[in-house]
């Protein structure tokens, strides 16, 4: 996609990050005071403030910590594990999306199993998963569904097309994630947060709303972003001055694209397809209406109802800390394995499997780099 006008202008950069330390300092955050702390919950926008080195461009007394908006990251090994029970099944392709397949799960990954000779694929849409159920009647066609509200509702779509064409053969693991509940959960966690910075492209789904109740229960500003240098500048700002104003809104920056109900026909093919129902993320627990279950009309297209499988008790990896870094808790350099036991080539976590993983875009943009540790957090 072209970059807008503009967007990564740097002297456009420069007078938003003076404007950001100005007004940093004017409520006393700073070296010597306090630090606020914005969390971006969309692993995208990790990726671009890592790759702009948009970091060093903060003052003092700001600081930006990543979240748990990495779909790949928060999909928990028990979920990873009963994806790679499918793939061991003779008559079943398990397809799902690419970061997906190097993920460990708690004894094996699925392109481990691929390398075994299991038929593990990946697609870039679910309907071609759905395609490829179409064109191979004798075999089970399982798709693992991860992601957010930016791709459930393709996810949703592909149960719909299956339905439609009668196909007998196409199962969905529903491993699909809401944000809304996640925000709750950060709201109230372990680390002190001053505000979020919004997805743009979970927000061109689910318009404004999602965000009513972090502002209005916790009083904690949102401001939805893009995904340019600029945008993500200016939401840094738009928080700073929503803090020194004392004020928590929903904000707009990335207004070319979002709309404030945003996309009424994608809201409503994935609410026709999936129910919310309690869900366990990586790092965080079972948060409850995070997830999505396939709805009961649609139970011959639910691999969990339809084809059940043993899974192993799930084991996390000694020495990963991907559930702390996933909650901003911690970063990847308090991990002992980062750049050493664990990188890109041998991740030992999701975090650095997943190209919007916090520990990968650490890795990639600057391990060497300090960045920020962790401040803020609650005794
Ligand atoms: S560096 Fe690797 S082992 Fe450490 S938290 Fe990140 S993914 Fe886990």
């Amino acid at each position: 996609m072209d970059v807008p006008d503009g967007f990564r202008d740097r002297e456009v950069v420069q007078a938003l990050a003076r404007r950001i330390d100005a007004t940093a300092r004017r409520i006393g955050a700073g070296p010597a005071g306090r630090t606020l702390t914005f969390m971006e919950v969309c692993g995208t926008h990790t990726m671009a403030m890592h790759r702009f080195g948009l970091h060093a461009l903060l003052p003092d007394g700001v600081r930006l910590l990543s979240g748990p908006g990495c779909p790949v990251c928060v999909t928990p090994n028990r979920l990873v594990d009963t994806a790679i029970a499918y793939a061991r099944l003779n008559d079943v392709t398990l397809m799902t999306f690419g970061d997906m397949l190097k993920v460990p799960g708690s004894t094996s990954s699925l392109s481990a199993e691929k390398s075994r000779g299991r038929d593990v694929r990946l697609v870039y849409s679910p309907t071609d998963a759905v395609e490829v159920a179409r064109a191979n009647p004798e075999r089970r066609i399982v798709f693992f569904a991860i992601g957010f509200e930016t791709t459930t509702p393709t996810c949703a779509a592909a149960v719909l097309a299956a339905r439609e064409a009668a196909l007998e053969n196409f199962f969905v693991v529903s491993a699909g994630k809401l944000l809304p509940p996640a925000l709750e959960a950060l709201a109230t966690g372990e680390v002190r947060i001053d505000g979020f910075v919004c997805p743009g492209h979970v927000s061109v789904v689910t318009g404004f709303g999602i965000y009513r109740d972090v502002v209005e229960k916790h009083h904690i500003p949102c401001v939805i972003t893009g995904f340019e240098p600029v945008d993500m500048l200016k939401a840094v700002l738009m928080l700073t001055e929503q803090v020194a104003a004392g004020e928590a809104r929903i904000e707009n920056e990335y207004n070319r694209v979002v709309r404030p109900e945003g996309n009424p026909i994608a809201q409503q093919v994935m609410a026709e397809v999936f129910v919310p129902v309690d869900s366990e993320w990586r790092g965080i627990g079972m948060i409850p209406a995070s997830g999505l279950a396939v709805r009961e009309v649609f139970s011959a297209h639910d691999a969990l109802r339809q084809l059940p499988v043993e899974v192993e008790p799930p084991r996390e990896h000694k020495g990963c800390i991907c559930g702390a870094v996933l909650r901003g808790a911690r970063t990847p350099l308090e991990c002992t394995l980062f750049a050493t036991a664990c990188t890109p080539a041998y991740p030992v976590g999701a975090c650095m499997v997943s190209s919007e993983g916090t520990c990968a875009a650490y890795y990639k943009y600057g391990k060497d780099r300090p960045h920020v540790a962790p401040r803020n957090v609650a005794p």
